[in-house]
């Protein structure tokens, strides 16, 4: 049946445990170190996570059991739809066939949601009722705001001033579940009102809002910290997708060349890959590929270091490929991709030899994001049209070599909220910016005072 186009799960066959890497690498995971340099003991995560995510966050498991209320809300739009997208392959004359699992189909309209709804769960059992976070573009802010709504938890989520002021339906989309969104920074923290001072009009950044979070957390009662990305147990709980899509392939008597995934923090990509990767340690023979924003070339270029999670420092040092905490990307489109490092799992499985990085400038994207389009009909996030791109580039060379390849990858989310970004493109506005090796010397030079991760 490799003809079908979508190929569905039933709900009874939704996976019933999340995958976690950790039990399979070759080599452990450097630790996270805490200001003394020793490694993070619980305790000191205890006033900012709950402590059941702090020990998912440092287990080994193999497989960890989702908890019922944790699929029931997931049921709500999950099993997602593997797809084939037989359009873009006509249209592209490849031999290669092309499938991708269509994550926009969440109420929020990105793969966010599946570990939004399992760190509200998780805080409401251990006796949270409130939540605070930080957003960029605004992905994030929804989807946590969406999952506190189903289980009745109050959502605090402090987005970059910018995109407050320039995204106002993303805000909008946070009110309507219940969540309350603040510009960053904000007279509501310390931290806030000190960069207000300084300058009343500036525009915020990311880690900024993530010290108002943090801040307004650790002051506050029954209230615990949110993050979308990076850390383990968020990894963890988006290995749902590429387990469903193992099922799914497996329905059609397909098993993938190639895997791929566009990387911000690189919870989207461990999310679909991560599952084939325990396949690869186990002899299986396939390609799988990270793709970033040449603007920000965290894995292709970016030294693996100890480095903080945050611009201000709050966090502990993680062992990662970092581009350095003060670095500021160029303004891209794909906000959700401007990110200075990446998840230590995701660091630690390409020193492993299990993956490979690509970069690829935004214009390239936006051609991709287009073609997809006018193809297949979804409009793609920009942080998807990172994938497209890598999905249209191995089926181009399958074309060259003649090969019938199999090549699946993660469609992140859709990109309704971000049609800004495709009328700069569609104008012949956009830019590709290049990160030269003088600004990315200076950048990572903040991190050379800190220890640095074992070799392998
Ligand atoms: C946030 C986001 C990303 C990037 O985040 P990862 O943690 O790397 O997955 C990618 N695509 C979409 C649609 C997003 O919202």
């Amino acid at each position: 049946m490799a003809d079908q186009i979508k190929v569905f799960l039933n709900e009874d066959e939704i996976p019933r445990q999340w995958y976690n890497i950790q039990a399979d690498l070759p080599h452990p995971l450097p630790p996270p170190l805490g200001p003394d340099g020793k490694p993070v003991t619980p305790d000191k995560l205890a006033p900012v996570f709950p402590m059941n995510l702090i020990e998912q966050e440092m287990s080994t498991e193999r497989w960890i059991d989702i908890p019922e209320p944790v699929l029931e809300k997931l049921l709500l739009w999950r099993p997602s739809p593997l797809c084939r997208a037989r359009a873009l392959e006509k249209a592209l004359g490849t031999p290669a066939r092309i499938y991708y699992k269509n994550e926009g189909v969440s109420p929020a309209g990105s793969h966010k949601p599946n570990t939004a709804v399992a760190q509200a769960y998780y805080n409401k059992v251990f006796g949270i009722n409130r939540l605070t976070t930080e957003t960029g573009a605004g992905q994030w802010g929804c989807a946590l705001s969406f999952a506190c709504s189903l289980f009745g938890m109050h959502c605090r989520v402090y987005m970059v001033r910018i995109s407050f002021d320039q995204k106002p339906y993303r805000k909008l989309m946070m009110q309507a579940w219940g969540g309350e969104c603040l510009p960053s920074p904000s007279e509501n923290t310390e931290v806030g009102r000190r960069i207000l001072d300084d300058d009343p009009d500036t525009p915020g950044a990311l880690g900024i809002a993530i010290s108002e979070a943090i801040e307004d957390c650790v002051k506050s009662k029954d209230t615990r910290y949110s993050l979308g990305s990076v850390l383990n147990h968020v990894l963890l709980h988006q290995t749902i997708i590429g387990l469903e899509a193992q099922k799914q392939m497996e329905k059609i008597s397909e098993y993938p060349d190639v895997v791929i995934g566009c990387c911000g923090g690189g919870s989207n990509f461990a999310g679909i890959s991560f599952p084939y990767i325990r396949d690869k340690i186990h002899g299986k023979n396939l390609r799988v590929v990270g793709v970033e924003p040449t603007a920000c070339p965290t894995l292709t270029k970016a030294p693996y270091v100890y480095d903080h999670g945050d611009t201000a420092g709050m966090t502990p040092l993680l062992a990662m490929h970092s581009l350095g905490h003060t670095f500021v990307p160029k303004p891209i489109h794909a906000g959700g991709l401007r990110y200075h490092g990446m998840a230590p799992l995701v660091s630690h499985v390409l020193r492993e030899g299990l993956m490979e990085a690509a970069a690829i400038h935004q214009i390239e994207c936006y051609e991709a994001a287009v073609l997809w389009a006018r193809t297949e009909g979804h409009i793609p996030a920009p942080e998807t049209s990172h994938a497209i791109a890598q999905a249209i580039r191995e089926a181009k060379r399958a074309k060259e070599e003649g090969k019938e390849k199999v090549i699946l990858f993660n469609w992140s989310g859709h990109g309704l909220m971000d049609l800004a970004g495709y009328d700069a493109y569609l104008q012949g506005h956009l830019h590709d910016y290049h990160l030269s090796d003088e600004d990315m010397k200076k950048s990572i030079s903040s991190t050379e005072s800190y220890p640095k991760p074992p070799s392998l």
